[in-house]
């Protein structure tokens, strides 16, 4: 059961394809961490390929004018929420447990059927809609374009992301952070239908300003992903140090346990349990707990509607269901090995991050960042049921 409403999937490569082909529009493209490790099996390859830079030359090639890393974004992510965490922890304790947001299957479910945690979700958008923002506002101010120019496509492994962004609290100014996204699998059409063969497109390094990502951005294909992200940049900002080398391969939060548990130790904040759930059937129970109880055992939690995280979405490659679930154990290894082949694995450590605080939104939380990432939920249950 599809908690977006995305059963069917809506195609949107015309409409991307017609965007190209219009001479007044600057296309931007984005692509998600864990579309970079599947995309490769729609052209022949094995599961787990990384293929991120063949992706980049091969959207070049289709023709998009800018090509951007969601990685990057997911790291931006990460400075917004794990300093929102930390001012929960330590000013905001109403706000405890603080709930991931960065799945909009999960969001939609919560404020279906758990509206009254809606304020224990973090306000930060995901990563996908951080970057549309961050596009249509600093990218476009230092590029002399208007945003209404500008046509945002995000590379998605999930069909969730297509009523994500028709979302009306994640318009800013009367913009919408993002015009289309398409699955993986529509990507692999679209470069098919213009004869582009990922097996020998040239690689591509993704475009600056916003194409630097750092393990940490990486790792948010996987469940636990950004849980383990965000504990690197919190205890940064907790103690000015980086992380000890246990939580920067923090195991407790890998693999496919249904709900995995774990207990960091953040100078001067204390100790952190944190829960990690993916599949909508394991969010119910273990939220049907919280509620029983009366309390969280946990401060933080994060929720993937997908088993898996975003490697096993809706927009994914299809195979048999022994085959995806080999692949998705695949996917994920290729995204950690990403993870640590990468220079850097902390999301405060991206040059390209600090530059966009520095020229535009300041700092984490700041009112700029709060106007442009972060938005609010609607309670669905009470419009559905009254
Ligand atoms: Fe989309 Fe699934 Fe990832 Fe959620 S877990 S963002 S529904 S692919």
């Amino acid at each position: 059961w599809c908690p977006s409403g995305a059963i069917t999937e809506k195609r949107n490569i015309k409409e991307v394809l017609a965007a190209i082909d219009d001479d007044t529009k600057h296309v931007v493209v984005q692509t998600a961490p864990a579309t970079k490790v599947s995309l490769g099996e729609e052209f022949g390859m094995p599961p787990g390929t990384s293929v991120g830079n063949k992706m980049a030359g091969a959207l070049k090639e289709a023709g998009f004018d800018a090509v951007f890393d969601t990685c990057f974004s997911a790291d931006l992510t990460i400075m917004e929420e794990a300093s929102e965490f930390v001012h929960r922890l330590t000013a905001a304790k109403d706000e405890i447990p603080h709930l991931t947001s960065c799945c909009p299957g999960w969001v939609k479910y919560c404020e279906y059927f758990y509206p009254e945690l809606m304020h224990n979700l973090s306000t930060c958008k995901s990563p996908q809609n951080m970057m549309g923002a961050t596009i249509k506002s600093f990218y476009a101010d230092k590029m002399g374009i208007k945003p209404e120019n500008i046509v945002n496509v995000s590379i998605m492994p999930c069909t969730a992301k297509k009523f994500e962004v028709a979302r009306e609290e994640l318009e800013v100014d009367g913009n919408r952070d993002m015009d289309y996204v398409l699955t993986t699998r529509e990507l692999a059409v679209l470069l098919k239908s213009k004869g582009i063969d990922l097996n020998t497109v040239p690689e591509r390094e993704y475009d600056s300003v916003l194409g630097e990502s750092t393990g940490a951005g990486k790792i948010f294909g996987a469940t636990g992903g950004v849980t383990e992200a965000a504990v690197r940049s919190a205890y940064f900002f907790a103690t000015g140090s980086n992380p000890p080398a246990d939580l920067l391969s923090w195991q407790p939060v890998r693999g496919m346990t249904a709900v995995k548990e774990a207990t960091a130790s953040i100078p001067g904040v204390g100790t952190v349990n944190i829960a990690v759930c993916h599949g909508l059937e394991n969010a119910r129970q273990l939220l049907d707990g919280i509620k029983a109880s009366g309390s969280s055992k946990w401060q933080f939690i994060e929720f993937m509607a997908c088993p898996g995280g975003c490697i096993g979405g809706g927009g994914q490659p299809k195979s048999t269901v022994a085959a995806q679930n080999s692949a998705k154990l695949k996917r994920i290894e290729a995204i950690y090995k990403e993870d640590t082949g990468s220079a850097k694995r902390c999301s405060h450590d991206n040059t390209e991050i600090q530059s966009v605080y520095k020229e535009f939104f300041g700092k984490p939380l700041s009112e700029k960042a709060e106007k442009y990432l972060h938005t609010t939920f609607v309670n669905r249950h009470d419009r559905l049921f009254s």
